[in-house]
């Protein structure tokens, strides 16, 4: 089997470590982020002992002609077999206190995006007639709305799990599988700005949300983003072939 997939917002956190785990798993990976430079660097920490010629585009998520550029590109030249949205944002505040261009544009990246990638990317397959797989970053904000300051997110996340059923009921005809990971508190540098954000919102620090976060999780640790890579690696892998529509929670219980 052809095993070409892009990772979207794989310059920094969840995404890197997906491309890193793809990469040594036998995928070629071409790793997208709005941030070029930082998709590059990811390039750069990927081991392969094949030596495959991993590749870095700069896409916007929310932007349907460069999706398309990137997917068509890759379809053409490599064969798009997979394709993994997982570019997000968060940002927390109360909810009566979010600007309603902050809820514009977390829905336009984390809701759109996954929207207009899997446009492109399905597109892409059913016309080079590869059976490929979709997976969508989602959160287990988008299966339990009882998360603080987060309701923008919640939102777009609850979005992403329903678009990733209606996609995977729709091109099931063309043989594409498409699901979606619902991490809980994951490692990354979104997680760090999500400690200062909380701790400032609760008057505390952000050691004591780190610890209300491990008391939340039954198998008492942060989640680290190699628990959400490998579970995408095996959704996007044969052994997940009569897959598809499913929210997998990964989050420590
Ligand atoms: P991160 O902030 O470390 O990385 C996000 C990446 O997305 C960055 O490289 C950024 O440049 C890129 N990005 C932002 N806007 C973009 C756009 N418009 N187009 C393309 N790329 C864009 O975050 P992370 O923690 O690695 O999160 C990755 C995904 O996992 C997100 O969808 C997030 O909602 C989800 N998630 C994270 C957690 C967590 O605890 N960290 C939990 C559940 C779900």
């Amino acid at each position: 089997m052809n095993k070409t997939v892009v990772v979207t917002g794989a310059g920094s956190g969840i995404g890197r470590t997906i491309a890193q785990v793809l990469a040594q798993r036998g995928w070629l990976v071409v790793v997208s982020d709005i941030n070029l430079a930082a998709a590059a660097e990811t390039v750069a920490t990927l081991s392969d002992e094949h030596n495959r010629p991993h590749e870095s585009a700069e896409l916007d998520v929310t932007d349907p002609v460069a999706a398309a550029k990137v997917a068509d590109g890759v379809a053409d030249r490599l064969g798009l077999s997979a394709w993994v949205s997982n570019a997000g944002i968060s940002f927390m505040q109360k909810f009566l206190e979010i600007p309603l261009d902050q809820y514009e544009k977390t829905l336009a990246i984390n809701l759109k995006g996954v929207f207009v990638c899997g446009q492109a990317a399905a597109r892409a397959m059913a016309r080079t007639g590869i059976a490929g797989s979709i997976v969508n970053t989602a959160s287990m904000a988008g299966k339990q709305g009882k998360v603080p300051f987060l309701a923008d997110y919640v939102a777009s996340k609850f979005g992403v799990v329903g678009l990733t059923q209606a996609m995977a009921f729709e091109l099931a005809e063309h043989g594409i599988r498409v699901n979606s990971v619902c991490p809980g508190y994951v490692a990354t540098p979104m997680q760090a700005r999500e400690l200062a954000w909380e701790a400032e919102l609760r008057g505390t620090t952000p050691g004591d949300v780190r610890q209300m976060w491990v008391e939340d999780t039954p198998l008492a640790r942060l989640e680290e983003p190699e628990d959400v890579a490998r579970v995408v690696a095996f959704l996007l892998s044969e052994d997940a072939s009569f897959m598809t529509g499913e929210a997998l929670a990964i989050n420590g219980g």
